[in-house]
């Protein structure tokens, strides 16, 4: 089939895919039998281009960029190749499986559940967060990106360049950017017992923030499930409750967060949490899920150490896989994800990735090799992923590590590292503030926290965790003790 393409030119190809397209489309919509409507530039789509359609299947369309997934890392990377590198006229496409343009993934968890009235699309397409004007579909067929929507790719053939979607189209490829993201791990891939029923939400995509948010609004006064302490749970938790749902939280840890808070950060959490009425079950997981009279939708959670929760609603946050399927056995993979270099390349020439997938360098740490779920690595990376295939950089990524959430009237921010040695520092009541501070064996300050900070006080401390410098532990500890958060803070 590459050989039938390599005998028509790429513009020949492009305008006769493209009809194809858009009958395929067309029909996809409104069924077979229906005549096609008038395309743009052209009259009726003639019978010559339906029986071509049936060739559909076996022609390639060929891009010079694919972007592989249309997430967060996907909707930068879109805007970086337009901005920056001038990029149009059909060079590039974004294949994505969800049926909308890129968007900020963050608000789901927040806005999506929280705001009143909800945010909702446009408002939060990509590059909202970076200062950009939401990427509508508009955006991208205005600067002449191909923006394949609801197009699940199931096969990547890294020999040939080619992209083999669900229905059977091909997508050719120059260079490739895979930005397929994670998934949310599930209970019932783990072969627990009621985990299929009905009533049980997990939040990744725009379609089950949809469900979750109907589910919620019909769970008000009545009682919900969280599983999992981290950021699903807690996020998910604050959005239960403010929409006056009665929540109980179950988590293996002794205490919420456990990937970063300390056990005093996390008590502080904790306490705001209770004081909303939330309940903490810790240190014990799900045994398993059960409905009542046959009913389908969940009612039970029977809990590993033996009490039976009820609920009318579950959440379940238990953490995230990287979508790679599609590369295993291709690519070098590490830690789970694809593996890349400092410059983002794969172990296959002219395949690159970012975002939530890859495996890379981090730079700043002699070049550990991490994998990170968080967003400002999906954009700055996916950023730099187009600098490098685009020849415009021959520096390597260099990532300083950034978390961050909001729950209810809470902010916090994290940079740096957070070493299994390291000595941690933390100073303040959250009224509003709290600070903390984590330094290393040598003495010098590695990561930095803080809730409710100021633009200033953020600046500072995302400035300490890249130079890292030596800190006055003496004056530090002195400035908590007497819970002086701006003495703290002067003495950074
Ligand atoms: P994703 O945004 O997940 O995008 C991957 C895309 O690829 C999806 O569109 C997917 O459908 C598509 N795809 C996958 N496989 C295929 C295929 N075979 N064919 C076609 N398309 C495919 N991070 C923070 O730092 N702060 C936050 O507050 C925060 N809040 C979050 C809230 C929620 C509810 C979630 C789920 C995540 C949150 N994150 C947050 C994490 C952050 O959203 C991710 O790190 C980020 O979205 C990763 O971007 P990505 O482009 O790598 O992957
Ligand atoms: P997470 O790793 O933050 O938390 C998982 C939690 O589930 C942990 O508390 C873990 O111990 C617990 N857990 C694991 N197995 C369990 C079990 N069997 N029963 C009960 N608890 C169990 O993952 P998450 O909260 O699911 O988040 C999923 C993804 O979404 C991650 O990539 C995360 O980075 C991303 N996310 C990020 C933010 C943010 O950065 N603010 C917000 C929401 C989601």
């Amino acid at each position: 089939m590459l050989e039938v393409h390599r005998l028509v030119t790429r513009s020949h190809l492009s305008s006769f895919v493209c009809s194809l397209e858009k009958l395929g489309n067309h029909q996809r919509l409104f069924g077979k039998g229906v005549s096609a409507p008038k395309v743009k530039g052209s009259t009726r789509l003639s019978s010559v281009c339906k029986r071509c359609l049936v060739m559909s299947a076996t022609s390639v369309k060929s891009y010079e960029y694919v972007i592989l997934g249309g997430g967060n890392a996907a909707g930068y990377a879109a805007r970086q190749f337009v901005e920056k590198h001038g990029l149009s006229g059909h060079k590039l496409a974004v294949i994505s499986r969800e049926s909308v343009a890129p968007y900020e993934r963050p608000a789901l968890s927040k806005a999506y559940l929280t705001a009143n009235p909800p945010t909702r699309l446009p408002a939060f397409h990509t590059c909202v967060a970076g200062g950009g004007a939401p990427q509508t579909p508009d955006w991208y067929a205005k600067n002449g990106i191909d923006l394949l929507l609801s197009t699940e790719i199931v096969d990547c053939d890294l020999n040939s360049k080619c992209l083999t979607a669900k229905d059977g189209s091909k997508y050719g490829y120059g260079k490739l950017l895979i930005a397929t993201g994670s998934d949310a791990l599930h209970l019932d891939e783990l072969g627990m017992q009621g985990a299929h029923l009905g009533g049980i939400h997990y939040l990744r995509e725009i379609a089950e923030a949809d469900k979750l948010y109907e589910a919620m609004k019909a769970c008000a006064g009545k009682h919900a499930v969280v599983v999992g302490g981290g950021y699903i749970g807690l996020e998910c938790t604050a959005a239960l409750v403010i929409n006056g749902v009665r929540v109980t939280m179950v988590f293996p840890e002794p205490h919420v967060m456990a990937r970063l808070f300390t056990p005093e950060i996390a008590a502080h959490y904790e306490r705001i949490y209770a004081q909303k009425g939330v309940n903490f079950i810790k240190g014990t997981v799900v045994d398993s899920f059960a409905d009542e009279n046959g009913s389908g939708q969940v009612k039970y959670v029977r809990l590993k150490n033996g009490p039976v929760l009820e609920a009318d609603l579950v959440v379940v946050g238990v953490g995230a896989k990287p979508r790679t399927t599609l590369l295993e056995g291709a690519l070098a993979m590490e830690a789970r994800g694809i593996k890349v270099d400092g410059h983002l390349r794969t172990s296959h020439a002219d395949v690159f990735g970012a975002g939530d997938v890859i495996t890379f360098p981090l730079k700043m740490y002699g070049n550990r090799m991490a994998r990170v779920e968080h967003v400002g690595h999906a954009r700055q990376s996916a950023m730099h992923a187009v600098d490098v295939m685009m020849g415009a950089t021959t520096e390597p990524y260099d990532y300083l590590p950034f978390f961050y959430s909001r729950v209810f009237h809470l902010s916090w921010k994290f940079w740096g590292d957070t070493p299994a040695q390291a000595k941690t520092i933390v100073v303040g009541e959250m009224n509003p503030k709290l600070v903390a501070v984590w330094i290393d064996q040598d003495g010098h300050v590695v990561g930095t926290f803080i809730e409710s900070g100021t633009e200033h006080d953020e600046n500072k401390l995302k400035e300490l965790a890249r130079t890292r410098p030596k800190a006055n532990v003496a004056r530090l500890e002195e400035a908590a003790a007497a819970n002086d958060v701006d003495g703290f803070l002067n003495a950074l």
